[in-house]
């Protein structure tokens, strides 16, 4: 059994002076409780955050929407101002998990939820993310859920979020507290690739706490789609999904935000490809030459190279819906 102490400080100073080098911060434990289940994660204390003053949503002085990182995701997917401006984010969240998930997952919990690879949650089987050092059961294994953009030699993991791949369409902003003070980390880099670190998900330090997430005043709220294809229509991960957000100037395109799921360690955008775009006619032709684009150099493997011609299909019908407006209000 491993044994854990437990505390549930009131405010963010406190809970980041309780907080050990091997203990772990709780808000929802959604992910959390099946690690430490699976003997994955064995933190050695547990620091309930529920109580901090972090679950509130605010609009901000330049017209975004600040999200406090305990505010539910069920609570956010709901929210009137999310639901007008963002509602690409709404989408993206109501897509994810079940209802009663989605009704204990917080908004910093999201951003920092683990990998589903099945050998990542097998303590039996080799995983760099798991064991660093110990190999990679899912190069020569069950790979169907896998990266095909993005992977290294050690970890081919994919990030599971939806609600992440919507926040960096958008560009958020990711704003933490630690020892040494406040900092805000663009959406962008927040996550990280595997490389040589893959037991690294997050550029989050250890002894730091999400506090809160910023949304821009930009919204795509008439042009957007999250476009989300799995094994079964409910309750299950992403085998590729796709936020799009355009902007139109008559039948061209004035802007153009494209970000992927499902495909790599962290969602996948490209600025250069979405820049490509404007000025572009809002047509099929132009999401094709888009979807190329953002799959250049995508490499499968023997399970999930279907995901590389799915990728491109999903990227060219989400594009397509998004221009035709099937999902605005
Ligand atoms: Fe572990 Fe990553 Fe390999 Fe999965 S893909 S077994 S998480 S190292």
């Amino acid at each position: 059994m491993n044994r854990f102490s437990y505390s549930k400080p009131q405010q963010v100073s406190e809970a980041l002076q309780q907080l050990s080098d091997t203990g772990r911060f709780i808000a929802g434990g959604t992910n959390l409780l099946d690690l430490m289940k699976e003997n994955v994660a064995r933190p050695s204390q547990l620091v309930d955050i529920n109580a901090l003053p972090l679950n509130k949503i605010e609009t901000t002085q330049a017209g975004g929407l600040r999200i406090g990182a305990l505010v539910k995701n069920s609570t956010v997917a709901y929210h009137p101002d999310v639901e007008r401006v963002y509602p690409l984010l709404a989408h993206a969240i109501l897509a994810g998990a079940s209802a009663q998930l989605r009704n204990m997952a917080s908004t910093g919990g999201n951003l920092l939820q683990r990998t589903r690879c099945y050998y990542f949650y097998d303590v039996g089987t080799p995983c760099n993310k798991r064991e660093p050092g110990s190999g990679c059961g899912a190069l020569e294994g069950q790979n169907r859920i896998h990266a095909i953009l993005g992977h290294s030699e050690q970890c081919i993991a994919v990030h599971p979020s939806d609600m992440c791949v919507a926040l960096a369409a958008l560009e958020a902003t990711v704003h933490v507290s630690g020892p040494s003070g406040n900092r805000s980390i663009p959406f962008a880099d927040f996550h990280r690739l595997p490389g040589d670190t893959p037991h690294l998900d997050t550029n989050l330090a250890p002894d730091e706490i999400i506090t809160a997430v910023e949304l821009p005043p930009r919204g795509f709220a008439e042009n957007f789609a999250y476009l989300k294809l799995r094994d079964r229509a409910s309750y299950a991960f992403a085998l590729v999904s796709v936020a799009a957000g355009l902007e139109l100037n008559g039948t061209s395109i004035g802007a153009a935000r494209i970000a992927l799921g499902g495909v790599a360690h962290k969602p996948w955008r490209c600025p250069e490809v979405e820049a490509a775009l404007i000025g572009k006619p809002a047509t099929e032709e132009s999401y094709r030459m888009a979807a190329d684009a953002l799959l250049q150099g995508a490499v499968g493997f023997e399970h999930n190279r279907f995901k590389i011609e799915l990728a491109r299909r999903a990227i060219v019908r989400a594009l397509s819906e998004a221009a035709a407006g099937v999902n605005a209000q």
